[in-house]
């Protein structure tokens, strides 16, 4: 019998479709009526918050600490960086008024509550911050500056999707000022080695750390670098991004000090974010036919104990047993933490319970039943090897005793072989051998899984540039990042023939 999968539309037949089905199923988050805006489900958010706690502890770690500040920001601060403001005015939340009244359609803005002057909702936080920075800066003493904040960011985004791009969407940004260019470049690359470790040992998300082309440059910056993750369809997710900003900010806003010798100097400046994108990336880098698969360090719960109740008397003496099993992993540690458990004790028949948890992807699903209960056995199951070579359900019966040893080793090799995986797809679906514009056409030309092509390129800037992502916009195609461990460019830049300096990764994205 053909196996029959827990999602009604497989990754093959339709990614997309499978995508939105994975949110959906996995009760993520669902649509709130507000176009771009979604409402994030206690399992999606508890993955948020798994992300934040694990992020956030790197962040301080590094010596950041967290800040607050203003949602709104008033309209004249973004007009003192022209580049920046540019970037973003297509895509900004603007407050014009404070009151409503009742007028002849219901409920109007009040013609006469109009603001003095326009605010902004955030869609990040330079100019606000760095407004801060120019008064907390006084001399080299006070150097360097380094704050990061957790907050909901609003672009007014025209083609939304779920968790990849939402006209809100939370995230964090850390903020930095430094005496020196050369410590504002550390400070990019040590936050972009963050994001790369951050994305593969907590999420098993493999990435290629890298410089963005000019193009591709958050407004006003001098230099972006980004982490790029391969999907499972082949398309490039920019998973987070490090910008350093040089003094073009600090000259806008007047971010100066006095150095040893007195001199006024103005300071260099950084700014790095990942958002609730990052969820999209763990669904589309681990999800199977059956759901989600969440790595057990990002995982809400990563035991979820399942009694098979029957609506009889004796559910009380199987929910005990239950608890019992609970108890026995108390103490019992993984990736470094305790082990998070949850007994699903509602009401039900236990396999549609099952397949909840199945597509959610908790990592470790333990069935008890009436005779599991009476031998001391508990039945595992393994998210990431649901099955046998028959298509059928592989479980294991073992001793509650023995499942307490096994929990540890089990989550750590679920988490490894989750990034295995995946980094075994990205490495394979990366070609290094593509020279010519004609290979590359016919590359991308075929069906299905595509993937990315590293090319040799001369890196032409203006113009120049302007017409690479031309040519490469009819093909449906970006620039994705300059690897930081790619080897040294040989031979003519496939684009403009001229001498290449260095590998660019080239690709379809989110
Ligand atoms: P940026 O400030 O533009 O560099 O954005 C920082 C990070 O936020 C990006 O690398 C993305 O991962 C993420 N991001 C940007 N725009 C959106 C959006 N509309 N929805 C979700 N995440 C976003």
């Amino acid at each position: 019998m053909p196996k029959k999968n827990a999602l009604p539309v497989t990754r093959a037949e339709d990614f997309a479709k499978w995508y939105q089905l994975a949110i959906s199923e996995g009760e993520l988050a669902e649509e709130s009526g507000v176009r771009g805006s979604m409402i994030m489900l206690p399992w999606g958010y508890g993955i948020w918050e798994r992300m934040q706690r694990l992020l956030d502890d790197r962040i301080k770690a590094s010596g950041h600490e967290n800040c607050y500040f203003p949602l709104f920001i008033p309209l004249s601060y973004f007009a003192k960086e022209a580049e920046h403001v540019e970037g973003f005015a297509k895509e900004m939340a603007v407050v014009t008024h404070h009151r409503l009244k009742a007028g002849e359609n219901g409920l109007d803005v009040d013609p006469e509550a109009k603001l003095e002057e326009p605010l902004v909702v955030r869609p990040t936080s330079e100019m606000i911050i760095g407004s801060a920075f120019a008064r907390w800066l006084q001399s080299w003493r006070d150097l360097p500056i380094k704050i990061n904040q957790w907050a909901n960011i609003v672009r007014w985004e025209m083609r939304t999707r779920m968790f990849l791009r939402t006209s809100e969407f939370l995230w964090q940004e850390g903020h930095t000022a430094h005496a020196t260019e050369e410590d504002a470049v550390d400070e990019t690359l040590e936050i972009l080695e963050m994001y790369r470790s951050f994305a593969e040992e907590d999420l098993a998300m493999p990435v290629i750390a890298g410089e963005k082309p000019e193009n591709e440059r958050f407004p006003g910056a001098d230099a972006t670098y980004s982490i790029e993750a391969m999907m499972q369809d082949g398309k490039a997710l920019q998973a987070g991004t490090s910008h350093y900003l040089g003094q073009n900010f600090s000259k806008a806003q007047n971010i100066r000090y006095q150095d040893r010798e007195g001199q006024f100097q103005f300071a260099y400046t950084t700014s790095w974010g990942v958002s609730t994108r990052m969820i999209g990336g763990v669904i589309m880098s681990h999800g199977d036919d059956d759901g989600l698969r969440v790595p057990p360090a990002i995982a809400p719960y990563q035991v979820v104990i399942i009694p098979m109740l029957r609506d009889q008397p004796e559910d009380e003496a199987l929910l005990e047993y239950c608890r019992e099993v609970a108890a026995s992993l108390k103490g019992v540690s993984a990736l470094g933490e305790p082990v998070r458990v949850h007994l699903d004790s509602r009401p039900g028949k236990a396999a549609v319970k099952r397949w909840a948890w199945v597509k959610k992807g908790a990592p470790i699903l333990v069935e008890v039943g009436g005779r599991d209960a009476d031998g001391g056995n508990v039945t595992v199951l393994n998210r990431t090897a649901l099955y046998q070579d028959n298509g059928k359900i592989a479980n294991d019966v073992m001793p509650r005793g023995a499942f307490a040893d096994k929990v540890t080793p089990m989550l750590e090799a679920i988490q490894q072989q989750l990034f295995d995986e995946a980094a075994e797809r990205t490495k394979a679906n990366i070609r290094h051998d593509v020279t010519t514009m004609e290979e590359l056409t016919a590359h991308f030309k075929q069906k299905g899984h595509i993937g990315w092509l590293e090319v040799s390129w001369s890196k032409p800037t203006g113009d120049a540039l302007e017409k690479v992502e031309e040519m490469l916009k009819d093909r449906k195609l970006t620039l994705r990042n300059v690897p930081q461990n790619a080897p040294a460019a040989e031979g003519a830049c496939i684009f403009t023939g001229e001498p290449a300096v260095e590998r660019i990764l080239v690709g379809k994205a989110y």
